[in-house]
């Protein structure tokens, strides 16, 4: 362990989130002043319509332990929390919900798992306060279908908060993709997890920034960035459709031959034809869903821009990151 460099890095994305700044620093910085342990708070300010970037800097001017990175515009959560990941030097790194969604007071049980020796210490929320019956359905539907059609073990109502070892940090710096999903990720990198227990408070104010529309196309990015079940899929559809018609077909010969053919037969083939035409049209969709991803991937663009970084160090600030730091004066 460098001197230098603190022991616990916190990691909180930021969108909107002006009312919940002061209590989120209070409340995380009497959590880790009872463990003295060196800390540091990276607050990443996702491109915020209100005061939340002037609050950060005003933090960061009280407490040098407050560091604030401003994104030239709002980028996302998971890619707001790559930049505050990526700037992170702790020993271990906890990315939190700004919101107090997730709490604090965990973070010293965390610390007692990481001693011990895991790499990963994941919340697994039992109980969530405060979100629509819909919402805890739909979370819950998500959870468990993304575990059966990917490969990888992606722990079940499991948010981002969880601590992670320096070693783990880094294997997740060198995912550099564009369409991160990062629960996936998390669980992609490996090493030793455990999980502990929490019941998930609902927000300290404000409101939540993800609606259905948002979610939904939150789940599909897990899906594609993890499987390629739903491109499969069709092939086997594919296959089992045109052998059933190959039978039908042999079945129509040697009953014209032996009957003739007395009906037509109109609505039978129109709907075979939409039908099928539905088919091709979804699989096409469905195939559209990854090159798309494919061409998002091949132009290798920066993941985030930071506009500007308070609280930190030249040297910190300048070190090599997948984004280029600019700094306006
Ligand atoms: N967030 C962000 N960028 C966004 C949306 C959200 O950085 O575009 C942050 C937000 O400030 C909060 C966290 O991500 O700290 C979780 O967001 P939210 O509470 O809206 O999501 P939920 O808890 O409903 O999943
Ligand atoms: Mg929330």
């Amino acid at each position: 362990m460098s001197k230098e460099y603190p022991v616990v890095s916190i990691v909180a994305p930021m969108y909107n989130e002006g009312s919940n700044v002061q209590y989120f620093y209070e409340r995380v910085s009497a959590v880790l002043q009872r463990l003295h342990l060196d800390y540091e708070i990276i607050c990443v300010n996702d491109g915020s319509k209100d005061d939340t970037w002037n609050r950060l800097k005003q933090l960061s001017l009280q407490d040098t332990r407050i560091k604030a990175i401003d994104l030239s515009r709002n980028f996302g959560k998971e890619l707001a929390m790559t930049a505050g990941i990526d700037f992170s030097r702790g020993d271990i790194v906890i990315p939190i919900d700004a919101d107090l969604q997730d709490p604090p007071e965990l973070i010293p049980d965390m610390i007692t798992k990481w001693r011990e020796g895991y790499d990963v210490v994941y919340a697994t929320r039992i109980k969530r306060e405060g979100e629509t019956r819909m919402k805890k359905l739909t979370a819950h539907l998500f959870y468990r279908t993304i575990r059966k059609m990917t490969q990888i073990d992606i722990p079940a109502d499991t948010g981002d908060f969880r601590l992670m070892s320096r070693p783990v940090v880094d294997a997740l710096k060198q995912l550099k993709e564009h369409h991160r999903f990062m629960k996936g990720l998390f669980s992609w990198v490996g090493f030793k997890q455990t999980s502990i227990p929490y019941l998930r408070d609902s927000r300290h104010s404000g409101k939540s920034s993800f609606n259905f529309w948002k979610l939904w196309n939150f789940a599909i990015e897990g899906i594609t960035s993890f499987t390629f079940a739903p491109l499969q899929l069709f092939t086997y559809f594919g296959v089992t459709v045109s052998l059933a018609s190959f039978l039908y077909a042999i079945f129509m010969v040697i009953r014209t031959t032996l009957y003739g053919n007395p009906v037509p037969g109109y609505p039978s083939l129109m709907v075979a034809i939409l039908f099928f035409s539905g088919v091709q049209l979804m699989t096409l969709g469905i195939i559209g869903e990854y090159i798309g991803r494919i061409y998002n991937e091949s132009k290798r663009r920066p993941l985030y821009l930071t506009r500007e970084a308070v609280g930190m160090e030249e040297e910190n600030q300048s070190k090599d990151y997948a984004q280029k730091l600019i700094k306006i004066k």
